[in-house]
């Protein structure tokens, strides 16, 4: 077995290569390097298989977190609640509005918990950035609830979970905005950097749009300052290409979930603690971590790098303790659960060209590592 890295963006490359070197070269034919068409297509059908009736391509997933909360006017002295365990990028997009950022633990499914969501709540909190952390969805049902009871907006951070459900309602059915990142190792990779906002609302969907081009209408028509975060005609070919395989590539995901769930079966939860699945939450396994006991998790990373199988922690120091958040004081008694993950949690390899045998043979490695 050769080296077993976490996401082979290599193999998938492959599987699709001529088709996207012609979509890539159709680009450059056409000069249609920033927004344009391909683009415009892409919006089009990003919001057909995401079932939101408006995209807004942006630069990057960060980006599209923070012009949808400039869209919703949130501004410096306003609060946004968001999880305490996630990438750093939903927690900045929070302070470059300005705003202060709430930080609020998760439960056991790795999303943040509603009641320590409400636990938040002041009368300057604007909004609530729930994140459907390693590609399974936040309990949308209970922070709506939430979100209507204090007049709060909700944006969902879906850049871990394109294609993902709640109650077999698509992402978006209970917010204003969901946002995606195109990133290369997301579900849904670019070949550089590259996002997306949806929304079913069609005046914000407008204003997004306009804001990540500088504010424009027309050429040298600026109606307000924007910024610059348009999605780029290489990106958005490749993208479109991608798109025709998204649904095939997930089922295939979940398919290397069910039998890593399987093979492992036999030390769940004595040794480790398998990815927990919430009723009604869909799962599209952007990554899949177990749990590991604390003082034996680095053992094991050895042992799996020395049988040459990559692993990654998502995230090694919960947000609210990042050097990055020294100022806001924060003590980890305060995030009990994202504090504790964060030394037990460890992703294994999931993509969806990862074969059985390969699979097997991680599984195998663990096992050995335990008996
Ligand atoms: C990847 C990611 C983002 C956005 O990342 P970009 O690199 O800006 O595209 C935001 N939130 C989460 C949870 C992510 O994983």
């Amino acid at each position: 077995m050769g080296q077993i890295v976490l996401t082979d963006l290599k193999r998938q490359y492959r599987s699709i290569k001529s088709e996207i070197d012609s979509a890539i070269k159709e680009v450059i034919e056409s000069n249609s390097f920033i927004k344009g068409g391909f683009a415009a297509d892409f919006e089009k059908s990003f919001s057909q298989i995401t079932g939101s009736k408006y995209s807004a391509a942006t630069g990057n997933g960060t980006d599209a977190l923070y012009i949808c909360l400039k869209s919703l006017g949130v501004k410096s002295n306003d609060e946004v609640i968001t999880a305490a365990n996630s990438f750093i990028a939903t927690s900045e997009a929070i302070s470059m509005t300005g705003a202060k950022v709430i930080f609020a633990d998760c439960n056991r499914y790795y999303t943040i918990d509603p009641t320590e969501i409400e636990k938040k709540i002041t009368s300057n909190t604007k909004a609530i950035i729930p994140v459907h952390l390693f590609g399974q969805t936040a309990e949308m049902e209970k922070i709506k609830k939430i979100a209507d009871k204090h007049n709060l907006f909700i944006i969902e951070d879906a850049a871990q979970a394109v294609l993902s459900s709640y109650s077999n309602k698509p992402i978006g059915s209970y917010s204003s905005f969901a946002t995606y990142s195109f990133f290369p190792g997301k579900n849904l990779g670019a070949y550089g950097d590259a996002g997306a906002i949806t929304t079913n609302n069609k005046e914000l969907a407008h204003w997004c749009s306009m804001y990540g081009n500088h504010g424009r209408t027309d050429k040298y028509d600026h109606k307000f300052e924007g910024i610059n975060s348009r999605l780029d005609g290489i990106q958005a070919a490749i993208l479109n290409v991608k798109l025709k395989y998204i649904e095939e590539w997930t089922k295939k995901r979940k398919r290397v979930a069910e039998i890593y769930k399987n093979e492992l079966c036999p030390i769940s939860q004595k040794s480790i603690i398998m990815p927990p699945t919430r009723d009604g939450s869909d799962h599209v396994y952007h990554i899949f971590a177990i749990r590991a006991d604390e003082k034996e998790r680095s053992e094991l990373i050895k042992h799996l790098n020395s049988k040459g199988v990559n692993t990654g922690i998502h995230y090694p120091i919960a947000l609210p303790l990042l050097t990055a958040y020294k100022h806001l004081n924060h003590k980890k008694e305060e995030f009990p659960n994202a504090v504790l993950f964060s030394k037990q949690l460890l992703s294994l390899p999931i993509f969806p060209e990862l074969k059985d045998d390969e699979i097997k043979y991680i599984c195998d490695t663990i096992k050995s590592f335990y008996n």
